[in-house]
Formats: structure tokens, C-alpha cells, sequence
């Protein structure tokens, strides 16, 4: 039995004709960029997700940069955010010129620490970024400065509590387009314009330019296939929740889990876009999986304040203890909505081989 770690193909065959049909109508309109199909799956996103304004954008990467640059963030400014997540997190902070500074993040729930987080804001702080990771809703900090939601995994998780939210629609992502694409969703009408303006490259009306932007567009043709994708989100979530369900209970009955061994906690808003273990002697465990044919992923091996490009930041190994025992300790398993109660079955069953 194979048992990858996601299967796109398996979402997409029962959608195939209407997917086709949504790639040719983009073709025969002969418009790709921007343009009414983008505009319609910002209204059906903005609907879906109970927000006033979703704002389509490039990637999620992009998503984070222009809601930064919406928010003035430059040269001088500290952004607060979480050692563990995607590079995009942070790159956006750096990108603009601005100092990341870390806080370490909850063991159980691998997001940011709201209390830390707080507690690392100061004089220069401009924003803070926490992280839904994995799915999960991350606490919010309690403190009086705008936040930036990186939601590129927990599309529809829970409401909008920051000044705007990001959305990635990377193919490994709940909803995934069929390339690159984002959203920046906001309920702030002046937030969402300058959004809007920065987008393409601040001109208006075309060929005056009020800001320095970029290329952050989203294409037609991923609006287009993301439109057919949409109304499916909610029954491939319910499938995903169903399938961490099925991993506890199938956990709970296997003998030779060692007890070391903890599954993701059931939370409400969890939408499970991976269900990341912490598994003693993970590498091993991982190999093992792998030449079982079953597909899993380390997110992530490295944290954020340890990468190279920030050796300059002056962060050492021990800084965040929380985030850089997840580096050792977290395995993601496949959890995807098609997967069957005989794959699951068959990586509890593996699992439990590994360690006895
Ligand atoms: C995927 C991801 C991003 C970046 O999204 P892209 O669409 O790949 O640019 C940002 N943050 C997190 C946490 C992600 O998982």
C-alpha cells in the first residue's frame, strides 16, 4: 500500500469537467489577469469567509508583503512574529528592511505565544505577525498594534481578528490553486484600497503612480479554477477533521504507541491542513514511514531565528527552546480528505512497528 502525503489528483478528478470548463472560459475571454473571473472569486471568497472586502494577490508570500507595505512598514521597524512557520513569514518582515524579532512559541499548540509575543513588542514594534499553524488558530496578542494574520494555512479557521489576513492558495494548501496564488482578506475599507492600489504597482488611474507597489495580481485563470473549488472547501475541511479523528481513535486502539508520542489536540477551528505528531526519534520514525511507501514531512527542520540569511540578527541556538524542540519532534502525516480508513490504518500500524 502506497499512502502519499497529499494527493491533488484524487481532489481534482471528480471536478475535471467543470475545471476544464472553467480553464476554457478563461481562454476564450481572452483576458488573464485581474479582470471580472478575479473579481467574482473575490466576492465568493470575501462571502465564504463572512469578510467584508478579499483582495486577490500573486501568492501568499505576497499577501504578507503588501499588507506590510499597506501598513508602512520600512526601514527602522520591528515586526513581531513566531520562530516556527513557512520562510514567507518572515522573509516579507526583512524584505521591506524591517527587523524580525521572535517569540517563542505554546508547545502544544507550535504557535506563537501570545504572552511572549506581547512581551517582546517595544518602541519600534510596527506590527506583529502570528501564524495559524498547521491549521490550528493561533491566541491573539493582547496588545494595541496592528496585526497581520499569516492564515496561508487555515483558510476559514476562524474570523478575521487582525487588521487584515492572509491567504495562500499553494496546491498543498486547503483550497490550492493550480500554481501560485493569495488573498489578503480585510474589513477595513481604507486598508483594503491602499491593498488594492499596491497591488499594480500604486497606479491610479493607470500611468500615475500615488505609491511604490508591485506585480502582486492575481491571474484569471487561478481565479477561475479556484471558483470551482470554493463550494467544495467545507466538505473537504468536515473531511480532514473526520480523518484526525479517525488517526486518534486508531492511535488510542494500537498497542505499542510509546506514550511520548502526542497527536495534534482536537480544537474548534481546526481545519487540519497537517497533522503534525511529536514523535520520539523522528528522523528514524520518518525513514521507517518512507520505506513503507508512507508519505511524510518535517515542518520544519530548521527555525526561523537559526537560518542563515539572519545570522546577522544575532539570535543563537537556545534563544527559542519551544520552537527548536518542534524542529526535532514534529512529523506531519497525511491527512488529505480522500484518504481511506485502510491507509490510516496501515501508517498507526507502521507507526507502532517502528517503535516496538
Ligand atoms: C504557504 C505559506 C506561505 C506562503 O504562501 P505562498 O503562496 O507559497 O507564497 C506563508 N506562510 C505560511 C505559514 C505558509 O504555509
Amino acid at each position: 500500500m502506497k499512502v502519499p502525503l497529499l494527493d491533488v489528483k484524487a481532489q481534482n478528478a471528480p471536478l475535471r469537467g467543470a475545471l476544464l470548463e472553467a480553464m476554457t472560459r478563461v481562454m476564450d475571454s481572452g483576458g488573464f489577469i485581474l479582470g471580472p473571473e478575479v473579481e467574482a472569486f473575490e466576492k465568493e471568497l470575501a462571502a465564504a469567509l463572512g469578510v467584508s472586502r478579499a483582495i486577490g494577490v500573486s501568492s501568499g508570500t505576497d499577501a504578507l508583503l503588501v499588507a506590510l507595505m499597506a501598513l508602512g512598514v520600512g526601514q527602522g521597524d520591528e515586526v513581531v512574529t513566531t520562530p516556527l512557520s513557512f520562510f514567507a513569514t518572515v522573509g516579507c518582515i526583512a524584505r521591506l528592511g524591517a527587523r524580525p524579532v521572535f517569540a517563542d512559541i505554546e508547545p502544544e499548540s507550535f504557535n506563537l505565544d501570545p504572552a511572549a509575543a506581547a512581551a517582546a513588542c517595544g518602541a519600534k514594534t510596527r506590527a506583529l505577525i502570528p501564524v495559524h499553524l498547521f491549521g490550528r488558530p493561533a491566541a491573539l496578542p493582547k496588545v494595541n498594534l496592528p496585526v497581520v494574520e499569516d492564515a496561508a494555512q487555515s483558510i476559514g479557521a476562524c474570523k478575521l481578528y487582525g487588521i487584515m489576513s492572509c491567504l495562500s492558495f499553494f496546491p498543498s494548501k486547503n483550497l490550492g490553486a493550480f500554481g501560485d496564488g493569495g488573498a489578503v482578506l480585510c474589513d477595513d475599507a481604507q486598508m483594503a484600497d491602499k491593498v488594492v492600489l499596491l497591488r499594480a504597482h500604486g497606479s491610479r488611474p493607470k500611468y500615475v503612480h500615488r505609491a511604490v507597489g508591485g506585480n502582486f495580481r492575481l491571474d484569471a485563470l487561478q481565479a477561475a479554477i479556484l471558483r470551482v473549488k470554493l463550494p467544495q472547501l467545507a466538505g473537504w475541511t468536515a473531511g480532514r477533521r473526520a480523518n484526525a479523528e479517525r488517526y486518534r481513535r486508531l492511535f488510542a486502539a494500537t498497542p505499542g504507541i510509546p506514550p511520548e508520542l502526542h497527536l495534534p489536540e482536537d480544537v474548534p477551528g481546526h481545519i487540519y491542513n497537517q497533522f503534525v505528531i511529536r514523535a520520539p526519534r523522528r528522523d528514524g520514525l520518518r525513514d521507517h514511514l518512507s520505506k513503507q511507501g508512507i508519505g511524510s514531512e518535517v515542518y520544519y527542520p530548521l527555525a526561523l531565528h537559526l537560518q542563515p540569511c539572519f545570522a546577522g540578527l544575532g539570535y543563537r541556538a537556545g534563544a527559542f527552546p519551544h520552537a527548536e524542540a518542534a524542529t526535532r519532534e514534529a512529523l506531519a502525516l497525511p491527512i488529505f480528505a480522500e484518504l481511506t480508513e485502510e491507509q490510516q490504518a496501515f501508517v498507526v500500524t507502521q507507526i507502532a512497528g517502528y517503535y516496538r
